[in-house]
């Protein structure tokens, strides 16, 4: 069923704390954690705690969380003090933009210079 967990989803199984992960901020609906491989001084990524495969699924089944996602993402951006310098929030989606995990989430990067355009 949509939103469910996926037993073969590796964010799910972080959000189930059965995968460690260092998190930096948590609600109710969302969770965000480092990447474990970062691109950037600040790379974070934000994801609802229901299962959607990619951001459209999440937010034509649930416009609320995918705004919530966007929330913490510059609420993260804030905390990580990369408002002042820019950030970058990005939704990798399908394998071909090199989405890796089909779990929807957002890449909060910033910290560094962000050229354009992304590779
Ligand atoms: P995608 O390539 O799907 O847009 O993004 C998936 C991200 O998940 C990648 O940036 C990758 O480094 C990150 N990632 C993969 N496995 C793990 C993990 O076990 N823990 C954490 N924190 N990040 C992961």
């Amino acid at each position: 069923m949509a939103g469910e967990p996926q037993a073969d989803c590796l964010f799910c199984k972080i959000v189930a704390g059965d995968v460690p992960a260092t998190v930096v901020r948590e609600t109710e609906t969302v969770v965000a954690f480092r990447d474990i491989t970062p691109q950037a001084p600040t790379h974070v990524l934000v994801i609802p705690k229901a299962h959607y495969p990619d951001a459209a699924s999440l937010a034509t089944a649930e416009p609320g969380l995918a705004a919530d996602v966007l929330r913490v993402a510059g609420e993260v951006a804030e905390q990580e003090k990369t408002i002042d310098s820019g950030y970058r929030i990005v939704f990798n989606t399908g394998s071909g933009a090199g989405q890796t995990v089909f779990h929807a989430h957002a890449h909060v990067l910033g910290g560094r210079g962000l050229a354009w355009p992304p590779g």
